[in-house]
């Protein structure tokens, strides 16, 4: 049995508390002129089932145990919420609490799901946020799923016209954060638990057009479709490009529509920097960041998807090849899914179900042995971020717990709030 072996399967029990988290937010990161941890994982090794049973059964277990502590110190008893998001705040707790069910069945997650959707519901009122993450749209849609989940229809119709009466402001921006692409992915994850037309094709083809055409109004000679987001033309997942055309690929598009979606990812793999990695603007020549929001993995996820839509080889090997840069630079400092190690791990999960190679589980494995073996002591040594909301789904270790009860059916794994 080889080193790495031996490290896949020795795993101590994790433990995360709430002034090991603080301490790693507020200290300074030790070695901050490096983003990430050296990969010093030998390459693919193959495993046999029984020890990957054993590796997922444990970080299953760990996932439960934390996903115990994140509801205590982002809910409690108290009812109450502040920050409402899915990125963020209680939304997220929520969105984990549901996996939890859907691995364990245990009836007490869903009741409790239901309280802090009910309480999200609440605090978002009067907000003018739209988008599955960070709007409204996310708490109804999930609202919706949760209560069909429970089987009370009259609940999930509530929350249903919640949703239709969403009212999209007219300069809203086109990015999936804050814009009309993440209020569309949360029509989509509507659709796809409650069935197509739920949320009617024409409502959603109105909302396409309008992005469509913003983005052709920016086209460049290159490049057939770009958007601006506060003066800066991102590339990214969050705010940019990538993180549009994922969601485009979901919709019905016309022939046009589907080359200049096509033909927009092109421009970008024929621009990405010679190391393989993205920039995360159009002006930026700073090849430094390699996040699901700004860099290689969000592009790598697109990619994936881009593959399987238009076919062919080129998207399949760019794919690949942006996994690649996430396998060498993206063990990152950081523990979340926006921008750490648990997005970045769904990358190896993604390429996986697109190629078949057990290679790619070996990676996910890899870096999710990472996270719960050395994650809790280089946290508490100051030598990776917690998170500015170190309980959060998309900056903290909820984004651990989530991808730890997703790495218990890799095949079925998807990107919280990004793949379908
Ligand atoms: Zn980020």
């Amino acid at each position: 049995m080889n080193t790495c072996t031996k490290y896949l399967l020795k795993i101590p029990p994790l433990l995360i508390s709430r002034s090991l988290l603080l301490l790693s937010s507020k200290t300074q990161m030790a070695e901050d002129k490096n983003r990430f941890f050296p990969n010093q994982f030998p390459d693919y090794e193959p495993l046999s089932p029984n020890a990957y049973n054993i590796f997922s059964d444990q970080l299953k277990q760990a996932a439960l145990d934390l996903k115990q502590t994140i509801v205590n110190e982002t809910w409690g008893n108290s009812g109450k919420v502040n920050d409402y998001t899915l990125y963020t705040g209680a939304l997220g707790t929520a969105f984990l609490v549901f996996k939890a069910y859907q691995v364990t069945h245990d009836k007490k997650d869903l009741d409790l799901c239901q309280e802090i959707l009910k309480a999200c519901d609440s605090a978002s009122l009067g907000s003018s946020r739209v988008t599955f993450l960070c709007g409204q749209a996310g708490i109804s849609a999930l609202g919706a799923v949760v209560a069909k989940q429970s089987n009370d229809d009259s609940l999930c119709d509530e929350y249903l016209t919640i949703f239709r009466k969403i009212k999209l402001p007219k300069d809203l921006p086109n990015e999936l954060l804050y814009g009309r692409a993440g209020y569309l992915w949360a029509c989509l994850f509507i659709n796809k638990n409650l069935g197509e037309n739920t949320i009617s094709s024409t409502h959603m083809r109105t909302i396409k057009d309008e992005i469509i055409k913003a983005g052709r109004k920016l086209a460049t000679r290159e490049c057939p479709l770009m958007y601006e987001w506060h003066g800066k033309r991102y590339w990214g997942a969050a705010h940019g490009l990538v993180g549009i055309m994922n969601v485009l690929m979901d919709m019905v598009l016309t022939e046009d529509e589907m080359e200049d979606v096509k033909g927009t990812l092109l421009y970008m793999i024929k621009n990405r920097f010679p190391s393989g990695n993205y920039p995360s603007s159009e002006e930026s020549e700073s090849d430094r960041l390699v996040h699901w929001c700004h860099g290689a993995p969000g592009v790598a996820l697109t990619l994936a998807k881009a593959a399987k839509v238009f076919g062919g080889e080129e998207f399949h090997k760019a794919a690949v090849e942006a996994g690649e840069v996430v396998w060498k630079r993206g063990l990152l400092k950081r523990v979340g899914i926006c921008h750490g190690i648990s997005g970045n791990t769904y990358v190896f999960l993604a390429l996986y179900r697109l190629t078949g190679d057990a290679k790619f589980l070996y990676r996910a494995k890899a870096f999710a042995s990472f996270l719960h073996e050395r994650g809790p002591m280089l946290l508490s040594e100051g030598k990776m971020h917690g998170g500015d909301n170190p309980f959060s789904l998309f900056e903290g270790v909820g984004g651990m717990a989530y991808l730890f009860l997703d790495m218990i059916d890799p095949l079925e794994a998807r990107f919280p709030a990004y793949e379908l």
